[in-house]
């Protein structure tokens, strides 16, 4: 199965009117010569609908860092309907970052919820995985990631995956500087995708699996070398033109199509 490259930028808590427009007007500039990649830009969810509008006459795509669970619109202050970012020209929402989880509680049930109300919004849902330090050194890593995806296949089925993309992101890995090695990158990719191929061979081979942690320019080929590794989620290296559509070169460079 040939899958599609996919870098997804997350900017977490970063940007301005000015900052935006700057950093997608150079990623514009160049975009059009990574064919081979799905490129993807989330920034926060005020900023949504002028950087879509900024995307319009581009192949770069709209992505939300974060949604509410539900499904109708309702009483709950601060929060956001996913309707409203398919409204606003959302293609994908993250689900279940690692900073949703550990500084806003967010459980593994939760991310379930989320993963199902973005898909019901007919956006796609990037659910993110991953273990932290400590759960990595006491060697209970491929549990961590298996009860994190048995939540998601619990609630929504197996056939959900058909339409989202998963990240794999080492807590230990995201904002530090210190990547997972290519090689422990792809062990853990293809143990992913063993799990789910457990349940359906054909959606698990279609599936994108993403590496998220400290993915850099000078790192990001060797990451995207691995045969289960199809693209990243990056966070820091976003937030610069250079540093992202470097990335993007890797990836397009990799690209197996
Ligand atoms: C992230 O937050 O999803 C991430 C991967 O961050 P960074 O690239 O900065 O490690």
């Amino acid at each position: 199965m040939q899958r599609r490259y996919l870098v997804a930028g997350n900017w977490k808590m970063n940007g301005s009117y000015g900052a935006n427009a700057a950093l997608i007007a150079s990623l514009k500039q160049r975009a059009g010569e990574y064919d081979a990649v799905e490129i993807v830009v989330c920034p926060p969810a005020v900023y949504l609908e002028s950087v879509g509008r900024e995307l319009a006459d581009s192949p770069l795509l709209l992505g939300a860092q974060d949604l509410n669970e539900q499904a109708t619109p309702g009483a709950f202050t601060g929060e956001i309907l996913g309707a409203m970012l398919a409204e606003v020209g959302c293609r994908y929402v993250i689900v279940g970052h690692s900073e949703r989880r550990a500084l806003y509680g967010e459980t593994d049930l939760r991310g379930a919820e989320k993963f199902a109300a973005a898909q019901a919004a007919r956006l796609i849902p990037i659910l993110c995985v991953g273990e932290t330090l400590e759960e990595r050194k006491n060697g209970s890593t491929e549990s961590v990631l298996q009860r994190q995806l048995e939540a998601v296949i619990e609630a929504c089925g197996i056939a959900a995956f058909a339409n989202a993309v998963l990240a794999y992101e080492p807590v230990w890995a995201i904002g530090t500087g210190h990547t997972a090695s290519p090689e422990q990158a792809q062990a853990v990719h293809a143990f992913l995708r063993s799990e789910l191929a457990k349940r359906d061979a054909i959606i698990a081979d279609s599936l994108r699996i993403l590496y998220g942690g400290s993915v850099k320019a000078d790192n990001a080929a060797q990451l995207f070398a691995g045969a289960d590794v199809d693209g990243g989620l990056i966070g820091g290296a976003a937030l610069k033109a250079a540093d992202f559509l470097a990335i993007c070169l890797a990836a397009q460079k990799s690209s197996r199509s």
